[in-house]
């Protein structure tokens, strides 16, 4: 075991602090990693303050961040895929039992024995729950490290492994989007990479927003048009007219809007996760055959196969690069989504401290 140094809270109520932290040493299928930056998920905040306690309470103290970018330090002996000085990222997984149907599959992020990047039992037993990404470095599997295309800022790919898989895989999931009619709900960290793949993939692109404000900003990350969501003649032109939609909104909303926007067959996949229960009338489903879904994240083939993809089309999050200092003034400007539309933090800040 060594020590390394990262950003954990005490407790629900704690501000996230300096502390130094225990790491395994690489074992023969490890990775080590000095992380270079790491994105700032809403789940990060939830986990912080145990806003999930009641399907995931918080171990702490806790070390969060699932958005991990960084250079590989030291391999194990029977690593075969990486060397020392490779770019690579960590996302939200870091074990699963490789051998449930999810994991055959290439499914990990469905594995009912997965194990996630923090606040899961370390299986390791370095600590009582794994440690996350506010830290200067990481020791992973290497089935669940990825390489990160060396064409990008990398301050722009943290957030692709968690808030870019969310996004690609239900879209490619779907199947072929060229030339259809795409809707992404909600102008957030989800929302604008989103609306970035659906333009990648040759889909006609179309926001929902309930913020009037937001429209340039939508037009100059792709989208085609900008439909305002609380203008029921905006909605009502658009009625029956959607191939795909990809709801982002992580508070209460009225769903039933949106299934009706929705053409013979269309699909409307939740990636979202608002805390009460959606209220969805059946005849907006019944009527055009229309279907509601849900996803999360992306295994790790996907989670590669949507790294290589950005590498190829450019694609990177639109971020605000902030020091590891900064981070609980980041989590409340967060609280009133106020930023576009990621934090990354650079982790160079935390070799000062
Ligand atoms: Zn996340
Ligand atoms: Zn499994």
């Amino acid at each position: 075991m060594y020590k390394a140094k990262a950003y954990s809270a005490a407790s629900a109520t704690s501000p996230l602090a300096f502390d130094s932290i225990p790491r395994r040493d690489t074992t023969d299928r490890d990775v080590q990693i000095e992380i270079l930056f790491c994105g700032i998920c809403h789940s990060d905040l939830h986990t912080v303050r145990n806003e999930w306690s009641s399907i995931m309470p918080t171990v702490y103290p806790v070390v969060p961040g699932h958005e991990i970018v960084g250079r590989v330090t030291k391999v194990g002996a029977a690593v075969t895929r990486f060397k020392a000085g490779e770019l690579v990222g960590v996302g939200c997984l870091v074990d699963s039992d490789h051998t449930c149907p999810n994991c055959k599959d290439d499914l990990e992020q469905l594995c009912p024995n997965q194990t996630l990047t923090f606040n899961s039992p370390d299986k390791h037993n370095t600590a009582p729950v794994t440690y996350g990404g506010y830290s200067e470095s990481i020791v992973v599997d290497e089935h669940f490290v990825v390489r990160v295309p060396t064409n990008l800022s990398l301050a722009g790919v943290a957030p692709l492994l968690c808030a870019g898989i969310t996004t690609y895989s239900p879209m490619r999931r779907w199947g072929n989007l060229t030339g259809k009619k795409v809707g992404v709900a909600g102008l957030g960290g989800l929302g604008h990479m989103g609306v970035k793949f659906a333009k990648a993939f040759g889909a006609h692109v179309v926001v929902f927003t309930t913020s009037p404000g937001k429209k340039e900003d939508a037009l100059r990350l792709g989208a085609d048009e900008v439909i305002i969501s609380t203008n029921p003649d905006e909605m009502q032109q658009h009625a029956g007219s959607f191939d795909f939609i990809l709801d982002t909104i992580a508070v209460d909303h009225d769903i039933n809007a949106y299934i009706n926007m929705l053409g013979r067959d269309g699909n409307i996949t939740l990636v979202g996760a608002p805390e009460t229960p959606l209220q969805v009338s059946s005849f907006g489903l019944l009527l055009g055959r229309r279907s509601l879904s849900g996803s999360i994240i992306g295994g790790l083939k996907e989670t590669q196969e949507m790294l290589d993809f950005c590498g190829e089309h450019n694609i990177t999050a639109d971020v605000e690069v902030i020091p590891i200092q900064k981070v609980n003034e980041a989590y409340e400007r967060l609280v009133r989504s106020d930023v576009k539309y990621r934090f990354s933090i650079d982790m160079a800040s935390l070799k000062s401290q």
